[in-house]
């Protein structure tokens, strides 16, 4: 037995293994030492609306430049902020920073929506709530001008306390959104339990939809599906007029994606998106 662990064990370090963990650590201390102010930045995707191609918000993406001038992208070190729980402090910081650029733009027709992506250890931080009305209040925003985007999987890891929590912001009037949907075990099921407003169809769907019979008929499903509960349906990474025509078809009510605009700085958003307004549509 020993000595089959042992193997086991032998087997487990192998050289790209090692070089994976050693990016981790990596990771994990610069995350440690960073100082937001310095390293951290947001990009803004816009939304947009099928109906009438008008703006409907921004996604809010975090940025990390290192003192190096190395980028790194969230997808590598999202799940390692998340390990070690410098997420919350990540997590605030991107709120902060979204709610006073939100602060700062003007008021539009139609309440522009920020949509703040919240991983699982954010989501069910004990202080979550309080310190999203704290920020909002500081910062004069109504609770309609906020959406929050959490996972299946985040929301999975007890869904009791996340349908707790999903409603007490419900209540207080945040938008709510799932996000990468279709991609969790039991999506489905979740979409009956879980308090959102806004279904995100995962990107991995929309990419071959001009092409794969399959992911067309299961994009329909979702759509109907999601409209039948009454939930807005929102298609991300689209990148071809092509998917564009055909969720307009299929009646999809909003997408993101670099058909659109990819995602942009404060200032570009500005001048490129808000400058425009209020008819600001995809060139496209
Ligand atoms: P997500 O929430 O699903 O965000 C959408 C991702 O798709 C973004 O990647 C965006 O840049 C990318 N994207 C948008 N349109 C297109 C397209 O047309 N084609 C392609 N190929 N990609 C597109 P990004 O910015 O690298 O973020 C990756 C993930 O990191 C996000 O996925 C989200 O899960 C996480 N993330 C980013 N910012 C935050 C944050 O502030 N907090 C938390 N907790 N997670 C974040
Ligand atoms: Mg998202
Ligand atoms: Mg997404
Ligand atoms: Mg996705």
């Amino acid at each position: 037995e020993a000595k089959r662990a042992g193997k086991n064990k032998h087997c487990f370090y192998r050289p790209e293994m090692l070089a994976q963990l050693n990016r981790t650590a990596e990771i994990a201390t610069l995350l440690k030492r960073l100082e937001p102010a310095r390293e951290l930045w947001l990009a803004f995707q816009p939304r947009m609306h099928l109906d009438g191609r008008v703006l409907a918000g921004a996604e809010v993406l975090l940025r990390w430049r290192t003192p190096d001038g190395e980028e790194i992208p969230p997808q590598e070190f999202i799940p390692v902020a998340e390990e070690t729980g410098q997420i919350l402090r990540l997590g605030y910081w991107v709120m902060e920073q979204a709610c006073q650029t939100l602060s700062r733009w003007p008021a539009q027709a139609t309440p522009l929506v920020l949509s703040i992506n919240l991983s699982a250890r954010q989501l069910f931080d004990e202080l979550l709530v309080e310190r999203i009305e704290k920020l909002r209040q500081r910062y004069g925003l109504s609770p309609a001008q906020l959406e929050f985007e959490i996972t299946e999987s985040s929301a999975m890891r007890d869904m009791d306390d996340a349908v707790r929590v999903l409603g007490r912001l419900r209540a207080l009037g945040y938008g709510l959104s799932l996000d990468d949907f279709g991609t969790g075990f039991s999506s489905l099921s979740h979409l009956r339990s879980l308090p959102v407003d806004t279904v995100k169809i995962d990107r991995s769907f929309i990419r071959d939809i001009e092409h794969d019979t399959h992911d067309r008929v299961l994009v329909a499903s979702i759509i109907e599906l999601a409209s039948n509960l009454g939930l807005r349906v929102l298609a991300e990474g689209v990148e071809t007029t092509g998917q564009l025509q055909l969720l307009e078809s299929l009646g999809c009510d909003d997408v993101q994606g670099y058909l659109v605009a990819r995602p942009l700085a404060a200032e570009r958003f500005e001048t490129e998106v808000l400058g425009s307004w209020p008819h600001w549509q995809a060139a496209r």
